[in-house]
């Protein structure tokens, strides 16, 4: 089962500077020989694989990569200033390939690694460079080349970090669309019907975490009813659950029940993960008295501090996911 962000984006090298046509002018230099400079090389685009980052989110937003250009050459032989090389930088793990062709470029898998992904154009060469005898003063220079650009696409496998967990109609699927800034595809999913919704939430700290709504959990999911043995497996590999409980339900504490059996009946260590619970819909239990008794005896069954919110109408969502980033130690 694979999780894929990707990302479309096109770098381009930076355009080498023009070099250009001057002559010396000195006192008492009757005829000063050439002195244009060469223009500089262009930046080239480099990607760089950063341990912070997670995701490919921010790319959702910016697509265009294009290095700094190359300067003119100067009088004196002077060389223009080389463009500075742009340094993109992208989560370990990620594989680069030529957008229309599909061909690797490069997968770029520990902290630090670089692949160039499109070189700068040569600067130009300047008058000075073209002296001979057979002509003291020559007329010529070259212009800078352009530097390469490409369309690539980027990959990187996800890994869920956050599970929401709960019955079906809990609102699994309401919250993550509320929370997400960025809906990553699900590839090689076996199955169409049913598919764990991802979400990327944005961090304080800026980049995002995966969360994944595990759908298809009920009864006996973990002696495999329904799709929830698969589904249960996945969440192995979250480092924090999220158990949401519906607040419209009839019985909210024997809902919670059956998910917490079912997480110990699958083992794995399962039941052990850090877990927040929080009760939905808090907006339909609006008898101050029933929602009070509804949260204590949740608590009492769970042994947990039970948080309100309502996905729909956008309450508590704050909180919940200051909890979440203190959890996960962001
Ligand atoms: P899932 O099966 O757990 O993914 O649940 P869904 O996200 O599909 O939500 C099930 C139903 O509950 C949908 O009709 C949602 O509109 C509704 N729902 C979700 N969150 C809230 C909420 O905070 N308040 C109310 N009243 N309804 C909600
Ligand atoms: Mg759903």
């Amino acid at each position: 089962m694979q999780f894929i962000d990707q990302a479309r984006i096109t770098v381009r090298g930076g355009r080498g500077g023009d070099g250009i046509v001057a002559f010396r002018r000195e006192k008492y230099v009757p005829a000063g020989g050439p002195s244009g400079g060469d223009g500089g090389n262009g930046g080239s685009v480099v990607l760089e694989a950063d341990a912070n980052l997670q995701t490919l989110l921010d790319f959702k937003y910016k697509r265009l990569f294009p290095a700094v250009d190359g300067r003119r050459g100067g009088p004196n032989r002077c060389t223009g200033a080389s463009g500075i090389d742009l340094v993109i930088r992208v989560p370990c793990g990620t594989e680069v390939r030529h957008l229309t062709t599909g061909i690797l470029l490069g997968d770029l898998t520990t902290a630090g690694e670089q692949l160039v992904v499109a070189f700068g154009g040569r600067g130009g060469l300047g008058n000075a460079h073209y002296l001979s005898n057979r002509n003291r003063a020559p007329e010529k220079c070259t212009e800078g080349r352009d530097g390469e650009e490409w369309p690539l696409q980027l990959e990187l496998k996800l890994l869920a970090e956050v599970g929401i967990i709960g019955l079906p109609n809990a609102g699994k699927s309401t919250l993550i669309s509320v929370l997400s800034a960025a809906r990553p595809k699900i590839a090689d999913y076996p199955f169409t019907t049913l598919v764990p919704n991802l979400g990327v939430v944005r961090r304080p700290t800026g980049d995002g975490t995966v969360f994944a709504d595990i759908p298809g959990l009920i009864a006996g999911a973990a002696q495999g009813a329904g799709l929830g043995h698969d589904f249960l497996r996945h969440i192995e590999r979250t480092r924090l659950l999220i158990h949401l409980v519906d607040g419209g339900s009839e019985d909210p504490v024997s809902d919670l029940r059956v998910v917490e059996k079912e997480l110990e009946a699958y083992g794995h260590g399962l039941v052990d993960r850090p877990r927040i619970l929080v009760l939905n819909k808090q907006e339909l239990l609006n008898d101050e008295a029933a929602r009070a008794e509804q949260v204590e005896r949740l608590q009492r069954e769970s042994g947990r501090p039970v948080h309100l919110i309502s996905a729909a109408m956008g309450q508590g969502l704050d909180q919940l996911l200051d909890l979440v980033w203190r959890e996960l130690g962001i």
